[in-house]
């Protein structure tokens, strides 16, 4: 079936205008009125937040509370449980080393992780045991209840893979992480932008995410936690705004959630994630999920059509197709899509064990968003075309 754009939005984003982007898993486009609410906060609205008596920075101060309500209220938590981090990196180091071990020092984590869901678990002293994935791509859960031992402390999985896009059964994740009494944090970027998430259903422990890849700005991101672990966690970062008193004899920290948002926040940052949340929530997540679900499809058979082209991944992928072209490096694939005007990922995707699991050292990523629609899956099939003569030469 061909998707013309089913959500018709395309020309609501400015930088985009005769551009095949699909990059979008990488970070989305910004639409015009996250564009507007970021220009407006800076122009008109600008002041500092918590610490300004005069109105402007209450103002300003009350749209930093309110993005942190919308920021929680998306994925299905309380305010006071979501802190604001730089991104779902910084949120990931943040539990890594925040968290007691509490005499556990294993973390469990599967083959396709981000580097971002490996490298700060080795970095806080954990040892690592990584649990493999099934024929179709997606984390073997099976395995995974096998695996896990009393000395693991956390599962830390992702919620939708970014190469491949296969989707976790969140749900079955954390009762396993809970029969062994481990915690679940589910590794969202990949899945906020793309499916509705509701950490109370799934009973998650830690939720993070990234505002630049649903629509919103970079330097900006959240973690959510239940507000019972949150408020044993001891501060990881010290600095302003995350105290009660200070001397030099002793110093007194403030409640979650500004005990773990040391210095002045990325004010401007929680307003253009708002915004964002506002303008996919006009579309609505189930709407945006089931747009994507059929690009992928439409994808995945005109790409085998062409023929000569690998697919990695499961067919009901969230929104991400990561291929080959056979005999072809997918740096070359994609220099040669890029002068096609079509934008696509090449490279291990910061998920190198994952390259070793699949058996090749890159792949090509076709990821789609809200704007996508099958002028974007066309220009890619030409290019590829392109890339097999240019190869058979
Ligand atoms: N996890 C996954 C699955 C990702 O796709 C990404 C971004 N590529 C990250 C973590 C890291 O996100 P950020 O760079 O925004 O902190």
């Amino acid at each position: 079936a061909r998707i013309n754009s089913a959500l018709n939005v395309r020309d609501q984003f400015p930088a985009i205008a005769n551009w095949h982007y699909l990059d979008s898993a990488a970070t989305a486009q910004k639409p015009q009125a996250v564009i507007d609410a970021i220009t407006k906060a800076y122009a008109q609205d600008y002041a500092t937040v918590h610490r300004g008596v005069y109105e402007r920075s209450a103002v300003m101060t009350q749209s930093y509370e309110d993005s942190r309500a919308a920021s929680a209220k998306l994925i299905g938590g309380q305010s006071n449980e979501l802190i604001f981090t730089r991104g779902a990196t910084e949120a990931i180091n943040m539990v890594a080393r925040a968290l007691p071990k509490n005499g556990r020092s294993r973390v469990l984590l599967s083959r396709l992780e981000h580097h971002s869901n490996i490298v700060p678990w080795q970095l806080a002293g954990y040892e690592v045991d990584a649990v493999p994935l099934t024929a179709h791509g997606q984390i073997d859960l099976d395995a995974a209840e096998q695996m896990l031992t009393e000395e693991h402390r956390i599962v830390a999985l992702a919620h939708v893979s970014n190469v491949l896009g296969s989707i976790l059964d969140a749900k079955r994740a954390a009762e396993i992480a809970h029969s062994k009494g481990a915690l679940l944090l589910l590794d969202g970027c990949q899945a906020v932008p793309r499916l509705p998430v509701d950490v109370a259903s799934i009973g998650a422990d830690f939720y993070a995410f990234s505002a630049h890849k649903l629509y919103g700005p970079t330097g900006i991101g959240a973690l959510w936690s239940r507000a019972k672990i949150l408020a044993e966690l001891p501060p990881w970062q010290g600095g302003g705004a995350m105290i009660d008193t200070v001397t030099f004899e002793r110093t007194t920290f403030a409640d979650p959630p500004a005990r773990f948002e040391a210095g002045t926040p990325h004010i401007v940052g929680a307003v253009g994630l708002h915004a964002a949340i506002d303008w996919v929530g006009k579309l609505s997540l189930d709407s945006v999920h089931a747009h994507e679900c059929a690009l992928v499809a439409e994808a995945r058979a005109a790409l085998s059509e062409v023929g000569g082209v690998t697919l990695y991944g499961p067919e009901d992928s969230a929104g991400i197709v990561s291929f080959n072209v056979d005999g072809v490096h997918a740096h070359d694939t994609a220099t040669i899509l890029d002068d096609a005007g079509v934008a696509v990922r090449a490279g291990h995707h910061c998920a190198q064990p994952l390259m070793e699991w699949l058996g090749v050292p890159a792949t090509a990523r076709a990821s789609f968003a809200a704007h996508s629609d099958s002028s974007d899956i066309e220009a890619l099939v030409r290019g590829i075309e392109q890339v097999k003569r240019i190869f058979s030469r």
